[in-house]
């Protein structure tokens, strides 16, 4: 049998599976109250918040659709570059709906700074942010978190839709890198 390598590169499980689902469900609890009586378009940040909208989105129960955007992001590197640009944009008009932004984890905020103000102008009813990590040591532009997972200490974190060089997005939990695996400390 072929041992599980992914694992071995954790350092420490910092959310598991148990407490992630938990929370998921708190917040489509909420969500769902917020907007009860309107529809809901869940904008997913690809690829990172591809699970976390998937489960979030089986835990509301107002109408509701999703559409996705990718941004470049850190690619290989685990330092935020600050350069942002459209690398998948949305397929479906945002105009008069009541838009959700689901994001995986929020760091310096400059992601999501670009995606609040590329969504804005396309003149939506309404738009919020859902993200399931928040990483607040670390921000540069100053971004508002309406329905918020959990705040994490300044670690590289993967697992859960999160990545390395594209690898442990599969990990059912968030855990913290080892950082011998990508040169840091
Ligand atoms: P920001 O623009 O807020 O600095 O970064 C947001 C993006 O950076 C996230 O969507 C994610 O792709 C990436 N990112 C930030 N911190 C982490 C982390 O700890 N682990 C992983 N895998 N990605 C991160």
């Amino acid at each position: 049998m072929v041992s599980n390598d992914l694992h071995r590169d954790i350092e420490a499980v910092l959310l598991t599976e148990e407490q992630i689902q938990r929370r998921i469900a708190e917040l489509g609890a909420q969500i769902s109250a917020d907007y009860a009586g309107k529809e809901l378009h869940l904008i997913g940040v690809l690829r990172g918040a591809v699970m976390f909208l998937a489960d979030l989105m089986r835990h509301l129960t107002i109408p509701c659709s999703c559409d996705f955007i990718a941004i470049a992001s850190y690619g290989m590197d685990t330092k935020s570059s600050g350069v942002v640009r459209i690398l998948k944009d949305l397929d479906d008009s945002i105009q008069g709906k009541h838009v959700l932004i689901v994001e995986d984890i929020v760091d310096t905020g400059l992601t999501l700074n670009y995606i609040l103000n590329l969504i804005r102008s396309r003149n939506p009813a309404s738009v919020r942010v859902c993200a399931l990590l928040d990483k607040p040591e670390r921000r540069i532009v100053p971004v508002e978190i309406h329905y918020l997972g959990f705040t994490i200490p300044n670690r590289f974190v993967v697992g859960y839709g999160l990545d390395y060089a594209q690898k442990y997005r599969n990990l059912p939990y968030i855990g913290i890198l080892r950082p011998e695996i990508y040169g840091g400390v």
